[in-house]
């Protein structure tokens, strides 16, 4: 297995992603050459890479691009994107119509299948 290969499959291991601090280390490859391999997944559309913070230093958490995309569908209740997404209300999750409308929508969806 090439080592572009098996840096996607230990990035995707990361459910919630990985900071690229991390991933040279867990690999024992050299910061660089991980940097190298992350820049090659990231134009081939196989990770995205977030700016991140990791023990009070800059880095970046990378996700697989299947992972985020597993991550939108939670977001979605039929063809309606959760209120949550974007919103910069101040939040009540409890007290909030457009989540409550929203959880109704996805059960009635439920109810329908
Ligand atoms: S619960 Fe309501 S207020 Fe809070 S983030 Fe979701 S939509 Fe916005």
């Amino acid at each position: 297995m090439e080592l572009d290969e098996l840096t996607l499959n230990t990035i995707r291991k990361h459910k919630d992603g990985v900071f690229q601090s991390e991933l040279w280390k867990e690999m024992e490859i050299d910061s660089r050459k991980c940097s190298r391999i992350v820049t090659k997944l990231i134009t081939d559309n196989l990770v995205i890479r977030e700016s991140a913070v990791s023990n009070g230093a800059r880095t970046y958490l990378l996700k697989s691009v299947d992972d985020t995309k597993a991550s939108y569908d939670d977001l979605l209740a039929g063809d309606v994107f959760s209120p949550c997404a974007g919103c910069r209300d101040a939040c009540q999750p409890e007290l909030c119509d457009k989540l409550s409308d929203w959880i109704l929508h996805l059960v009635n969806l439920e109810d329908e299948s």
